[in-house]
């Protein structure tokens, strides 16, 4: 029988692709099952097999019947993205580049220690917020991720820790802006906190967000436990619009209030990052600027020296001026932490394998 259903197509000169099940919504998979005279419990089945048991081929698939499976493959793929790259570090750091569909890249991580296995995953291709310091976003942004691309994300990554083992945190910290894709984002998260779905809590799963804060009174208006990081890397205006281009437009004040708004909504204290870029906004005049922004808020800051990244001319701090700028916080009361470097040996830092990858693709 053909099917009558449509499904997405490839443009007519591209190599025919076939669509990846994951992008499907769960109607389509069920009409088309219909059509075989397959009933709709399938759909559930052949999900739980890519969501929960590691599936990435129709055939492994033993319950399905041995034809439904030979159909299956030659109408779909289980994965839309393809793995072109894949770096493990000496700590079991994980990084893949992914190829999409549409050939474009994007990277994601899988960090592991002390019994978890965390994902942190890509919103964009490329970033639309011009931080300065970033490798993601020095070619701006080509499009928002699907929802079936951030669930690949999280599966491919599960797919690597060992079968006893399973992904215990989400960090949503790779390529891109998650808040200017919020409304896929959540869906994807959705599918992964669900039991049947990947299961990870949604305390468990960490947005950051360079700081719109219209969208961050909608995540917190949506009333769901993620906890939000706020990117400030600066304590003033006139250094964050430097650091942060689109500072320019809102403002730290607007950001701390809508931040205070999240807090009041879900009771979740909010983490402040800040990259520390030598001799920048690092200096113990920062330092107690910060304090003063966030002395009477309950919030966390979370400290991240500089990653290298090729090209840029920013600088790490020294100890000196790291340490004098943790006193300052800790005399004024305010939690405050430097965030662990995990593989860097295989450049876990979001964006710079891509970026090298498009580099030697270029004439
Ligand atoms: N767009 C989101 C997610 C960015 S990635 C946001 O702005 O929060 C997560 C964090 O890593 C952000 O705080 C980001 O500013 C930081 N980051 C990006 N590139 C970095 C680099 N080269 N060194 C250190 N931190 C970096």
């Amino acid at each position: 029988m053909t099917p009558t259903i449509s499904l997405p197509t490839t443009a007519p000169d591209a190599p025919a692709r076939l669509p990846a099940l994951l992008e499907l919504p769960n109607d389509t998979i069920k009409a088309w099952l219909a059509e075989r005279g397959q009933p709709p419990m399938r759909a559930k089945q052949i999900r739980r097999w890519i969501l929960q048991g590691r599936a990435s081929a129709f055939d492994t698939m033993s319950d399905l019947p041995k034809g439904l499976r030979e159909d299956l493959a030659a109408n779909f793929t289980v994965f839309s993205t393809r793995v072109d790259k894949h770096l493990v570090a000496g700590d079991r750091t994980h990084k893949l580049l992914l190829r999409l569909a549409d050939d474009k890249l994007i990277e994601c991580v899988l960090i592991q220690d002390d019994g978890r296995h965390t994902a942190c995953i890509s919103t964009q291709v490329g970033c639309g917020m011009g931080c300065v310091f970033c490798a993601s976003g020095l070619e701006g942004v080509a499009r928002n991720l699907t929802v079936g691309e951030m669930l690949e994300q999280l599966i491919l990554l599960r797919n690597l820790t060992r079968p006893d083992e399973r992904l215990t945190h989400i960090v949503v910290m790779g390529m891109g802006e998650p808040l200017a894709n919020l409304d896929s984002l959540i869906q994807a998260l959705a599918v992964a906190g669900d039991p049947e779905g990947l299961g990870i809590g949604q305390r468990h799963v960490t947005i950051s967000t360079v700081g719109l804060p219209a969208k961050i009174r909608q995540l917190a208006d949506l009333g769901k436990q993620y906890h939000l990081a706020v990117s400030l890397h600066a304590p003033n205006d006139a250094l964050r619009t430097q650091i942060v281009p689109t500072n320019e437009k809102t403002g730290i004040p607007e950001i701390l209030a809508a931040a205070d708004y999240f807090f009041e909504k879900t009771g979740r204290q909010v983490t402040y990052e800040y990259v520390v870029l030598g001799k920048m906004n690092d200096q113990a005049v920062h330092g107690r600027q910060l304090a003063t922004l966030l002395r009477r808020r309950k919030a966390h800051v979370n400290l991240i020296p500089w990653n290298d990244v090729e090209g840029l001319q920013y600088r790490r701090p020294s100890d000196l001026d790291l340490n004098s700028f943790i006193s300052e916080l800790e005399k004024a009361g305010v939690s405050v932490k430097v965030r662990k470097r995990k593989g860097s040996e295989i450049d876990a830092a979001c964006g710079q394998l891509r970026r090298q990858a498009e580099q030697v693709a270029k004439p």
